[in-house]
């Protein structure tokens, strides 16, 4: 059986073509550009070269199309029949608070998507073109629609909601939702699948990418999470500011003679490591290798992005009263072994201990803790798109 996994972005669609019976890639994409001059596909069936295909692509209809037309061609493809999918994924940025879990989609569901593009304005009106799209070019298949805020449903009121007037959740549904929520299940399960954990085992992940995010689980289940009402909450990022005291906003406004949504473009895109660093880069590599050379912007924005991860840790670790499990995933936390060991070094108390020869790894399920650690550390590589196939394949059988 084989699932097909779309992220739709306002000009892109990220596309895999999954074997479940085995949980392989047969082939994944990206296409670029949608709606702009000079779009292209990028596709490659797993053991093949990449291709490229240059084709005007107007509409996500057109993306979608063209995707169907790569999988099933003669040369780069890898299905004989468009029956071979038998269903397809989507990862949908907001559900607010509408959806506790994954659903398939019907008009009911595509309204609820809409009634979030206010929460989700960059992603979620992408999220339902690729939805459409699919309806229009593959009428048959079953569409599913998971969401990237579900796993913070399971949070309780205490952490969920807000210290403003309650009319305001009311009103608007204003909450901590969280987000790279099905990176943080898959990786929590996971976890405790490869550690040989108990099932009520209380993890703490910290995805950390170009978008970063901590969150606290129990068996897999939600007790806290850094992201909030939008992305922007929690941790340093890339460009994100991540917490800081909402009167910076009104003040930086009046300073600067800006507009409220011209500071909080600021705190999204201009701000995190790369504001910092005074500006040298929104990767952390840049940085990284900036630091080395000596520049002190550099050394301290990475300094605070570590002990902003470690405070978030040290916080989770009260609200769950312990913790069994602490796992690293995304770009930085996959790749590199000097922030994991820097981010553990703050954690001494709670008795974490990391192995320098097993921590020298990239990208590989992996324990980096010592024996005698008293919490297990581990890297486990996110797969948000296998995440998204489960869960479709879970919906449709
Ligand atoms: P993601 O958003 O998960 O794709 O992660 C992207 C981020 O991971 C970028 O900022 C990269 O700089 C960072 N990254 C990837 N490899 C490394 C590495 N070896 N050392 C430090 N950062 C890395």
């Amino acid at each position: 059986m084989k699932i097909l996994v779309l992220n739709c972005g306002s000009s892109s669609l990220k596309y895999q073509l999954i074997d479940m019976e085995n949980e392989k890639v047969l082939a994944k994409g990206l296409c670029e550009r949608i709606g702009i001059e000079g779009s292209v596909l990028t596709h490659q069936a797993t053991g093949s070269e990449k291709v490229k295909i240059n084709k005007n692509l107007p509409t996500h209809k057109d993306a979608v199309e063209l995707v169907f037309e790569t999988l099933l061609d003669k040369n780069t493809g890898i299905i004989k029949s468009m029956d071979e999918v038998y269903a397809i994924g989507h990862r949908v940025l907001h559900g607010g608070n509408k959806f506790t879990e994954s659903i398939v989609v019907d008009d009911n569901v595509k309204k609820a998507i809409k009634d979030c593009f206010d929460l989700g304005p960059l992603h979620n009106p992408a999220n339902l073109m690729g939805i459409e799209a699919c309806e229009q070019v593959a009428p048959t298949k079953k569409n599913v629609a998971v969401f990237d805020t579900t796993f913070g449903m399971a949070m309780d009121e205490k952490a969920y909601l807000y210290a403003i007037p309650h009319e305001y959740y009311e009103k608007y549904g204003i909450r901590k939702y969280g987000f790279h929520g099905t990176s943080h299940s898959f990786v929590s399960k996971e976890t405790i699948k490869f550690g040989n954990l108990a099932k009520d085992a209380k993890v703490i992940v910290c995805h950390l990418g170009n978008g970063g995010s901590v969150s606290a689980s129990i068996g897999g289940k939600c007790v806290d999470t850094s992201m909030g009402l939008t992305p922007l909450e929690g941790l340093i990022m890339g460009t994100r500011s991540g917490d800081i005291d909402p009167a910076v906003v009104q003040y930086i406004c009046n300073k600067e003679n800006k507009d409220v949504n011209e500071v909080l473009n600021i705190l999204n895109k201009k701000s995190g490591i790369l504001g910092m660093s005074g500006g040298i880069s929104n990767d952390f590599r840049d940085v990284e290798n900036a630091a080395n050379e000596g520049n002190h912007l550099a050394d301290v924005a990475l300094k605070a992005f570590k002990y902003r991860v470690a405070k978030y840790i040290g916080a989770y670790v009260a609200a769950m009263n312990g913790v069994d499990a602490i796992s690293f995933t995304a770009g930085v936390g996959e790749n590199d072994k000097n922030s994991r060991k820097e981010i553990c070094d703050y954690l001494g108390y709670l008795g974490v201990k990391i192995s320098d020869e097993r921590n020298d790894i990239r990208g590989e399920e992996r324990l980096i803790s010592t024996d005698d650690s008293k919490v297990k550390v581990f890297l486990i590589p996110t797969n948000e798109e296998l995440a998204i196939a489960r869960e479709t394949l879970k919906l449709t059988k």
